[in-house]
């Protein structure tokens, strides 16, 4: 196990900046999660660790040591790929071995640690199958197997979930969690996924155009997002946006007056006429009735959509020129038609203000 710690990591690739000022240290043992969108830098950063990229410029540490010009083999980091990257050709239990073979471990110390890893990852019925006898989840186990049978000091994972169906990727991400607490092994995982940088991370690492967001827990960086980027990308549905404009302490959207709280008057000096973007999170809004202890105001919205989900409600409502989504709990209780107008309760402790884009 070790720690890892990026320093002003940049990667070019001849014009194209894919990633800079990439600064961050992973205490030994945590498990922290890359997160953004498609594009945003992700897979070169971990494939910098991994050492199969080079740094334009920038430091590369694991655990004290200065990796910057350590080859990939000699890195104790073991990677594991999208695609599993299994060798067709060999059983379980000669892909899990592989690596030990390579660096010439003893036999018998093989074979007890192929066991070994093979009972911790549910494998022992399989270890005889070639990688095309079996299903994803099956495959991506063997994948990781290989990485725990290596003992390395750090494991890299790049979206090693996204070939699974949507049941077995739940499954699946129980598991690594589950496995990665058993091993206590520094772990970053790439996703693009949201749901599982919030499920998964000790801490969540938050990119967008080769540049880092935010990082800090999954739970405060959802609280308290840096930006607007950060605020629309985690949550599902996503954060509304509602373009306003600032006067005489009030924010006016489209012909609606919110109040401007006074956090948001001490914390940001908005000028007068100033254009912001107001953040409000579907959950934020209720149907108005409730929660009269808090400082609420209302919005006036036109239905235009219900989806009943369940045990919640998604309703889509039209400002007019501007929408929101409505996440309702109480489905049962509900009872709206298309072209209803209704007023809708705001928590204005719960309101985001952004720059405006
Ligand atoms: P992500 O993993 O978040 O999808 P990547 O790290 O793969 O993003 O890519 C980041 C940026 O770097 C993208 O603009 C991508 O096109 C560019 N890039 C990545 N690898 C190469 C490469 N080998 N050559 C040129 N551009 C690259």
């Amino acid at each position: 196990m070790a720690k890892v710690r990026l320093e002003n990591i940049k990667r070019k690739f001849n014009n194209v900046t894919a990633v800079e000022d990439i600064t961050f240290e992973i205490p030994d043992g945590q498990f922290w999660v890359l997160v953004g969108p498609s594009g945003c830098g992700k897979s070169t950063i971990l494939r910098t660790i991994a050492g199969l990229e080079t740094a334009t410029s920038g430091n590369l540490y694991i655990g004290d040591l200065l990796v910057n010009n350590i080859p990939a083999r000699q890195r104790d980091v073991a990677m594991v790929f999208q695609n599993y990257a299994l060798y067709p050709h060999m059983t379980v239990a000669q892909n899990i071995a592989f690596g030990l073979q390579m660096r010439k471990v003893d036999a018998q110390v093989i074979q007890q640690r192929v066991e070994t890893v093979a009972r911790s990852l549910a494998l022992e019925h399989l270890l005889e199958r070639k990688p095309k006898q079996l299903s994803g989840g099956q495959q991506q186990r063997v994948a990781l197997g290989r990485a725990i049978a290596r003992e390395a000091q750090v494991f890299l994972l790049d979206e090693p979930l996204s070939n699974l169906d949507a049941q077995l990727r739940d499954d699946t991400r129980a598991e690594l969690k589950q496995l990665h607490h058993n091993l206590g092994i520094t772990t970053i995982y790439v996703t693009h996924d949201q749901v599982e940088a919030m499920t998964l991370a000790d801490r969540i690492v938050i990119l967008n155009r080769g540049r880092i967001q935010q990082i800090g827990e999954p739970q405060s960086v959802y609280a308290k997002p840096a930006n607007r980027m950060v605020a629309t990308f985690l949550g599902n549905p996503p954060m509304n946006i509602l373009p306003g404009k600032y006067k005489n302490g009030t924010f006016l959207v489209e012909s609606q007056v919110i109040p401007c709280p006074m956090r948001v008057r001490d914390a940001l000096r908005l000028a007068e006429g100033q254009v912001v973007d107001l953040g409000i999170r579907p959950e934020d809004l209720f149907i108005n009735e409730l929660q009269t202890n808090k400082e609420v105001t209302t919005l006036t919205v036109e239905v235009r959509l219900v989806e009943p989900l369940g045990r919640e409600t998604l309703i889509r409502a039209g400002l007019p020129s501007s929408s929101v989504q409505v996440n309702i709990q109480q489905a049962g209780a509900i009872r709206l038609c298309l072209g209803d107008r209704i007023s809708l309760g705001l928590d204005l402790e719960q309101l985001f203000i952004f720059d405006a884009t």
